[in-house]
């Protein structure tokens, strides 16, 4: 049995799937956390399978999400559709409500939010509700849990008599009968589409391309139904659009006003709105904004994070010691001993390290998108973004690319013009993510201790002046035209809970952690056996002599006028293309020493212009593999190749230019 999950943004869909499934995707209080289709089992009935869609507001295919959704519902045919509706806002979550009503599944409505409609001291009468749609009404609250065994037992019950939503017309005058009319016209055609007809007639009417082509309806079916719209238009002195959307509206407000009791003030709305003024006020909202972004940097990285980082490393490299202790004892082969210590211990070791900085940065990112604060900075940004191209939505990809490239770029799915997606997509990796914070702070331990949050916080500055720069010059030549209007919602402002955050944040953990046992481990064990032995696999003493020196001192001369054209910088930033944190474990293991160490050890291969050179390579060189490959499934091949070429030249010149004028001096 499939059923699927379908409602607007924000209306508590995936809070409802992970209590549904038990498992954990991602929630957040913005519109557009889910892009992709997500499948889970039900916990109570291994039988049920449940589907969360992207949220939308509408069976028109206007963005990526809304085509995802309406091709699951029309393609797939799931046994059954729970359409989740936020309770404060029910007229908006009503309006997909009678698109879904006719798509001739069973289906159940959800009202979500029942916490906060009580709250508010609005009172929705679901009898009444329930009366005119022809289909059951539950309330429920998601993140309460209450309410939803309610839900599964009405809704497995329909699908088990396989009760779908009676016909009914929510239409009358011109539009009822234009719509008839063309629903007639088309029906064998429907039938043969195995779309419902009254369903395929209201979106022909609204010039819906995709179901144009899947009717494919002959020359004179189409000019017949084109002439009873003109008609239709004629009559209602508005164009088909507004006469469709007029139409749900009036239907919506007969529902409301019999089954919607609202008090006179919004409680928690006239505080959401009290917030709003302070923070997305005209003057201060954008630099309240930058204080926030400063706190959270600082925080991650002067205070709390780089504490706990320091900390665990110690912690680490003690672990190694003992380890190197106990093998010595027992006799262990020197080799086998170099494997551990140098390879793995040092490698793993250096990348694990920094969990505690990646948990503190991605807690406070989370708190920014829970609270509904991540909506608001979309707003205030948006009249900045115009000026170089883009549009406010383009800052929350932006925004989780500080976390990781490839949420991020996924996150693009949420804009709705190609053009802004495309642009966003491309700038994304200038935004600096997680991963590359060890080896800024590696360096900067090193080569500038006294400044090292200065120089850390200055990679990202840096990141997003380019970015900006690159902006405005494609904006130029490459994409012309301007980002289309913003429209968003902003969601009202709630606590972020507990349970949720500690989920996200095990979630990245796990990812990263993982990552390190995995990816890292494995690159360090080939790096150590590089390293460590010739091309005719004898031990080397001295590793100038290794075949890992062979292959970088390839490489390394075109480093050289930035530099650092040495054999292990050339093999860091080849192992980095894989993970970005292979770079820190790379010279881990090529220097063999332990986390803390490692900073003193880079002196000898770098001097601080050559290391900071270095860091704007590395800033700014090709995304890792994975933010790679998800360029490829949003924009295709072509694309891909273009971002690693031009980050990759960028990352080149702009190192260059900075290591010829610094060495000057
Ligand atoms: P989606 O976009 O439809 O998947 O919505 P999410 O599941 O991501 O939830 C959006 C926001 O609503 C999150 O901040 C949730 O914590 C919150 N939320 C979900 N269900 C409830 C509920 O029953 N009551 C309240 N007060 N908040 C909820
Ligand atoms: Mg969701």
């Amino acid at each position: 049995m499939i059923i699927a999950l379908a409602g607007n943004q924000n209306s508590g869909k995936t809070t409802l799937f992970n209590q549904l499934t038990g498992s954990n995707q991602h929630v957040g209080n913005f519109p557009g956390v889910t892009v992709d289709v997500k499948e889970g089992i039900s916990k109570s009935d291994k039988s049920v399978k449940l589907v969360d869609l992207p949220g939308i507001y509408s069976l028109s295919p206007y963005s990526g999400e809304e085509i995802l959704a309406r091709d699951f519902l029309l393609k797939e045919h799931p046994d059954g559709i729970i359409n989740i509706i936020d309770g404060t806002s029910l007229e908006r979550g009503l309006y997909l409500s009678m698109q879904l009503l006719q798509l001739n599944i069973p289906m159940v409505i959800a009202i979500n939010m029942m916490d906060e409609v009580f709250a508010n001291g609005i009172v929705i009468k679901t009898d009444i509700l329930s009366d005119y749609l022809k289909v059951p009404i539950i309330p429920i609250s998601a993140n309460k849990n209450e309410g939803i065994d309610d839900l599964m037992k009405a809704m497995i019950d329909l699908i088990k008599n396989k009760c779908a939503p009676p016909r009914q017309d929510f239409c009358s005058g011109p539009v009822h009968r234009t719509l008839h009319a063309t629903a007639h016209i088309l029906e064998d055609h429907a039938q043969r589409a195995s779309v419902p007809a009254s369903f395929a007639a209201v979106k022909i009417i609204e010039g819906d391309e995709p179901m144009l082509n899947d009717l494919s309806l002959g020359k004179n079916e189409k000019d017949m139904i084109e002439h009873g719209i003109v008609e239709m238009e004629n009559e209602l002195s508005m164009d088909r659009m507004a006469a469709i959307a007029d139409m749900r509206y009036q239907y919506i407000e007969e529902i409301t006003q019999k089954a919607v009791v609202r008090p006179k003030t919004d409680k928690h709305h006239d505080k959401t709105i009290k917030i709003d003024n302070i923070l997305t006020h005209k003057i201060f909202g954008i630099p309240i904004f930058l204080s926030i972004m400063f706190v959270i940097f600082w925080l991650t990285f002067a205070v709390v994070g780089s504490f706990l980082s320091d900390l665990l490393s110690g912690g680490i490299d003690s672990l190694a010691s003992i380890v190197s202790k106990g093998l010595n004892n027992f006799g262990i082969n020197p080799v086998v001993e170099s494997l551990v210590v140098d390879g793995v211990f040092a490698g793993v070791g250096s990348v694990l390290s920094f969990v505690p900085t990646i948990i503190v940065l991605f807690f406070l990112l989370s708190l920014l998108e829970d609270s509904g604060y991540m909506a608001r900075v979309a707003f205030i940004m948006d009249k900045l973004l115009r000026k170089i191209g883009l549009s406010g939505k383009s800052i929350v990809p932006m925004l989780i690319g500080f976390g990781c490239t490839v949420p991020a770029i996924m996150a693009t799915r949420t804009l709705t013009s190609d053009r802004d997606k495309k642009m966003t997509v491309f700038l994304t990796p200038f935004m600096s993510c997680s991963a590359k914070l060890p080896i800024y702070s590696v360096f900067a331990m090193a080569f500038f201790t006294k400044y090292r949050a200065v120089v850390m916080i200055a990679m990202y500055v840096i990141g997003i002046l380019l970015a900006i720069v690159a902006a405005l010059i494609s904006r130029k030549f490459v994409f012309k035209g301007n980002p289309i209007p913003f429209v968003m919602e902003l969601p009202n402002y709630r606590l972020p809970t507990a349970k949720n955050t500690m989920l996200l944040l095990w979630e990245k953990t796990k990812d990263f952690i993982t990552r390190a046992f995995t990816i890292i481990f494995i690159a360090s064990i080939v790096i150590w056996f590089l390293n460590k032995f010739d091309i005719r696999f004898n031990a080397v003493e001295n590793s100038k002599d290794s075949i890992l020196a062979l292959i970088g001192s390839f490489i390394a001369p075109i480093f050289i006028p930035l530099g650092f054209g040495n054999w292990m910088a050339s093999t860091a930033l080849i192992t980095g293309f894989m993970a970005k944190e292979a770079v820190v474990s790379t010279f881990a293991v090529l220097l063999s020493t332990q986390t803390e160490s490692i900073s003193s050890q880079l002196g000898t291969i770098f001097d601080p212009i050559s290391a900071f050179a270095f860091l704007l390579f590395t800033l700014l060189y090709t995304p890792c593999v994975a933010a790679i490959a998800a360029v490829k499934r949003e924009l295709g091949t072509k694309s891909m190749f273009v971002v690693v070429l031009l980050q990759t030249s960028l990352a080149y010149v702009i190192a260059l230019i900075f290591y010829r004028i610094a060495i000057l001096f």
